[in-house]
């Protein structure tokens, strides 16, 4: 297969295309970014790394980052953590509030914000340093000791956390919170402001299409068993409620954030990160969407 001349097509491709969505406002820092930026970066289990455009510019990964900590959080744990947070699709918006009155406080899945803030209650439970450890863990993954937060990214998204803090009051009136609410709410938009390009991205996610395993070394990052379950509710649950559209129009798994950036895995063949801020009205980055629907259509396969 070669990628690269696939990913050039695209790049020309994406050349002409016009999008309708926005960058992320809600944030105010994310807004200072520019639309126009874009980067591909393909890393096949096989042949290596192919890229387009500003793949190794450093951008916010946001949501991207509940993969990990669900990692981390599986990582040290037993089928208990599925008592707090469920794995299934939402069909809410990420940050909704509606489903958890209906459901006791038990979010619907990892992925959304609600559920997300649960696996960093249990992170902030379980490490002693949960920031440092955390960064620690997305060093070790991807051999890239510089990936950090982004500081102004950080504050700003803290002035602006009400429904996050709403999320996670709702949680702690029916008991599913177990540390202090400004102690989660700092820990999950640290893990949220952290920066990192698509290599770095592709390189980290090679391990879910890798059966656990870090590509460059073979460590045991996470059981294939374990890592079975997190790529498949990458799948039904790492778009929002997009999720069914990214299925249908792509067929990988993966997972996006509002910084504009998507990371997908085809099991047993690559991993590929895709970054373009606007997003579309469901959150998805909207030329992101379309680069990896041409990646599984001009490569002729999705997992399905
Ligand atoms: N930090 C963002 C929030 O909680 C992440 C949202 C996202 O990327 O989906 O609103």
């Amino acid at each position: 297969m070669d990628y690269q001349q696939i990913l050039n097509t695209i790049k020309t491709e994406l050349g002409s295309q016009q999008y309708t969505g926005k960058v992320a406002s809600y944030i105010p820092e994310l807004e200072k970014i520019p639309p126009e930026k874009l980067g591909m970066h393909l890393y096949c289990i096989n042949s290596g790394h192919y890229s387009i455009g500003d793949n190794t510019e450093r951008f916010s990964i946001q949501s991207i980052s509940k993969v990990f900590a669900l990692t981390m959080a599986m990582g040290m744990s037993g089928d208990e953590l599925f008592q707090r947070v469920n794995v299934e699709p939402s069909g809410d918006p990420f940050n909704s509030l509606i489903q958890l009155e209906y459901e006791n406080g038990i979010p619907r899945n990892p992925f959304i914000n609600a559920g997300a803030l649960v696996i960093s209650d249990i992170l902030i439970s379980k490490l002693d340093n949960p920031k440092k450890e955390f960064l620690a863990f997305i060093h070790k993954i991807t051999d890239s000791n510089s990936i950090e937060i982004n500081s102004k990214v950080f504050e700003s998204e803290k002035q602006y956390s009400y429904r996050n803090a709403a999320l996670l009051n709702l949680m702690k009136s029916f008991g599913n919170i177990e540390n202090k609410i400004e102690d989660v709410l700092d820990f999950y938009t640290f893990q949220c402001a952290i920066e990192m390009s698509c290599k770095e991205l592709s390189t980290a996610f090679i391990t879910y299409a890798n059966r656990g395993k870090k590509l460059a070394n073979g460590d045991d990052v996470l059981s294939p068993q374990k890592v079975k379950r997190i790529n498949a509710i990458m799948q039904t649950c790492g778009f929002y409620d997009e999720a069914g559209e990214f299925s249908f129009r792509v067929g990988l798994p993966g997972k996006s954030g509002v910084g504009g950036g998507i990371a997908a895995i085809h099991p047993g063949q690559y991993a590929v990160t895709v970054w373009s801020p606007p997003l579309n009205p469901k959150g998805n980055s909207e030329l992101g969407m379309y680069a990896l629907e041409r990646l599984t259509t001009l490569t002729g396969f999705s997992i399905f």
